[in-house]
């Protein structure tokens, strides 16, 4: 090809905002003249570079829009340590038809039992698969509306908590709420229900709700909303932080002796 219309194709590529060809141009013309691959060939792998790229970088954006807190996977997740949980539920869940159907999750339990190492491998997953996911804790996402109060931008922190199509509320039951903050939560919850899942997780059981919030009316109105198209994974297990403390001591002892 002259020079003056490989400048062009170069500079009609970069217009084109086709970077990644324009990245592999080169190295795939040489490909394509040893091998003799045919034009239309060579033209499916360039723009198969392309689609790979963008979907690449699609989930990397969502990943960093969604504020994980840290990373885990579902293949981290040991099983046998948490006999209480149904294993092929959990499955079930992975497969994030829960999303498709706006439904919600909610894993309860002690700490250190894998509630939020199993919301986070879930938020992945989904960001994986195309969807926008949002990671807040609770008294985070309730000083954030609060603050919103204070500067009139609270329909749109609202809205914003709403567009995700997963929502991750970690760790609520930890503070409890007062008047306010209980009923900023009624209406995040109202605002999302059969529009948007949400995984909620919590170290209190149901039956303790009434002490999370102002009142036991409005605690049995976010429950109904909330567990009205929802799976419940109560785990009873040990905490996975103190195993590996455990296992630590143990062989610092065997070390010692
Ligand atoms: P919780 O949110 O229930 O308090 P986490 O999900 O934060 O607990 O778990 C605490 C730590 O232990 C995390 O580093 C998590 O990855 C790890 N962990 C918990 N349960 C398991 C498990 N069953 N298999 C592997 N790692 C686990
Ligand atoms: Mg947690």
């Amino acid at each position: 090809m002259a020079k003056a219309e490989y400048e062009r194709l170069k500079e009609n590529l970069a217009g084109l905002n086709l970077n990644r060809i324009l990245e592999v141009l080169d190295s795939h013309a040489r490909l394509a003249q040893e091998r003799e691959t045919s034009y239309t060939d060579y033209l499916d792998g360039l723009i198969q570079e392309e689609v790979a790229f963008r979907s690449d970088r699609g989930i990397r954006t969502r990943i960093k829009f969604a504020h994980f807190p840290f990373i885990k996977t579902i293949e981290q997740f040991d099983f046998s340590f948490q006999p209480s949980l149904d294993k092929r539920k959990v499955e079930e869940l992975f497969t994030l038809r829960f999303i498709d159907n706006k439904e919600n999750a909610v894993f309860l339990g002690p700490p250190g039992t894998g509630k939020t190492h199993l919301s986070i491998a879930l938020g992945v997953k989904a960001c994986y698969q195309g969807c926008r996911v949002y990671f807040t804790t609770v008294p985070d996402m309730i000083t954030v509306l609060r603050a919103s109060l204070a500067d009139n931008s609270f329909e749109r922190t609202l809205k914003n908590l709403t567009q995700p199509s997963l929502l991750i509320l970690d760790e609520i039951g930890y503070l409890p709420l007062d008047r306010e903050g209980s009923s900023l939560f009624f209406q995040l919850i109202s605002k999302r229900y059969e529009k948007g899942s949400i995984i909620l997780t919590s170290n209190k059981s149901f039956g303790e709700w009434g002490n999370i919030f102002a009142d036991t009316v409005i605690a049995s109105a976010i429950l109904d909303r909330l567990l009205h198209h929802s799976t419940t994974f109560n785990i009873r297990g040990d905490s996975y932080r103190l195993k590996e403390k455990k296992m630590k001591l143990f062989t610092k002892e065997g070390g010692d002796t």
